[in-house]
C-alpha cells in the first residue's frame, strides 16, 4: 500500500528569494515533474540518468524562458524521448525549440490523424537533430528504461471527435507505483478507456485537460482512484481551469490535489513503494 510520505513546500535555504533548489534525485527514484508553464502541459519523467518529456509547453517563448532553463538546472542535457500527446498548441508549442536545444532520441506522436501547422516545423526540427519520429500504437510500451514501463493507450481509433480525445495516454508503472498521464482527453475518450481498456487504477493522475469540466468524469475517476492529482493550468487563465466541480470530484475520490497555477512545479517522486510530493517555485 502506497502512501504519501511527505509534502514539502520547497523554498531554498540561503538561496535567492522566491527560488527553490531542486532536491537531488536518488538512485532508484522515479520523478514526475509537472512544470508550471502557464496554460499548457510540460511534464518531465526522470529515472537514473534518463529523462522523458511529455509535451513541451504552449509556445517558443515559454520553452526558452521557462522550460529549457529548468531542464538545465536539473542537469537534463538530453532526452530519451519527447512524447507529444496531441496537436494542440498548448502542448506542442515549445516542441521545436526543445528539439533544437537538446539531443532527443525519440519523438512519439500521433502524426497521421492530426493536422496542425506546427507539426511540420516540429518534424523538420526532429529530422535535423537526428531524432526518430514514431507513431505509437495502442498498447505499445515505449522504450525507455528497463526498470519501469511506459505504456500508451489511445482511445481515439474508435472515435471521430476532436484532437483532445486523440491524446496519447501514458501509464507509467514502477514497482507498486502507477502514474497516469491523460493529455487533454475528454469524457468520450475516458469512457472508452474505462469500458474497453481497463486497468486504469493509478496512484498519481495528471488530470486531463487542465481541470476542464468536460473531463475527469465521475466514472473515470472512480476507475483511476488517484491518491495524488496534479493539474497543469495557468494562473488566471481565460478558461477558468481548473473548474470547481472537477476539484470537488477529485476530492470526492480522496485525491490530494496539486495545481501548477498555485504551487509552481509539482514534483512527485517514488521509490516504487512510497510517494512524496514537493512543490518548487522558480
Ligand atoms: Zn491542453
Amino acid at each position: 500500500m502506497l502512501f504519501i510520505a511527505l509534502v514539502v513546500v520547497g523554498q531554498a535555504v540561503g538561496g535567492p528569494p522566491g527560488r527553490s533548489t531542486p532536491l537531488a534525485l536518488s538512485t532508484g527514484e522515479l520523478e514526475l515533474r509537472v512544470f508550471d508553464v502557464g496554460q499548457g502541459d510540460a511534464i518531465l519523467l526522470r529515472f537514473g540518468d534518463g529523462a522523458l518529456l511529455v509535451d513541451a509547453g504552449p509556445d517558443p517563448q515559454t520553452a526558452r524562458q521557462v522550460l529549457l532553463p529548468r531542464l538545465a538546472r536539473l542537469g537534463v542535457e538530453r532526452l530519451d524521448g519527447l512524447v507529444l500527446t496531441h496537436a494542440d498548441a498548448d502542448h506542442i508549442g515549445g516542441a521545436a525549440d526543445v528539439l533544437k536545444a537538446l539531443p532527443v532520441t525519440n519523438v512519439w506522436m500521433a502524426t497521421s490523424r492530426q493536422d496542425h501547422p506546427l507539426l511540420s516545423v516540429i518534424e523538420d526540427a526532429a529530422r535535423q537533430g537526428g531524432t526518430r519520429i514514431e507513431e505509437p500504437a495502442h498498447g505499445q510500451a515505449l522504450e525507455w528504461h528497463p526498470a519501469l514501463s511506459v505504456e500508451v493507450s489511445i482511445a481515439a481509433p474508435s472515435m471521430a471527435s476532436g484532437d483532445n480525445n486523440q491524446s496519447l495516454v501514458l501509464h507509467v508503472r514502477y514497482g507498486d507505483a502507477d502514474f497516469l498521464l491523460t493529455g487533454d482527453i475528454e469524457r468520450a475518450a475516458e469512457r472508452v478507456l474505462v469500458d474497453a481498456v481497463g486497468g486504469l487504477e493509478a496512484d498519481v493522475l495528471k488530470v486531463a485537460h487542465h481541470g476542464a469540466s468536460t473531463s475527469s468524469s465521475p466514472e473515470f475517476l472512480a476507475a483511476v482512484k488517484p491518491q495524488v492529482a496534479v493539474i497543469s493550468a495557468g494562473l488566471g487563465n481565460a478558461f477558468n481551469h481548473p473548474r470547481d466541480e472537477v476539484l470537488r470530484r477529485l476530492r470526492g475520490v480522496g485525491a490530494h490535489v496539486y495545481r501548477t497555477d498555485l504551487a509552481g512545479d509539482v514534483v512527485v517522486r517514488t521509490d516504487g513503494y512510497e510517494i512524496t510530493v514537493a512543490l518548487e517555485r522558480s
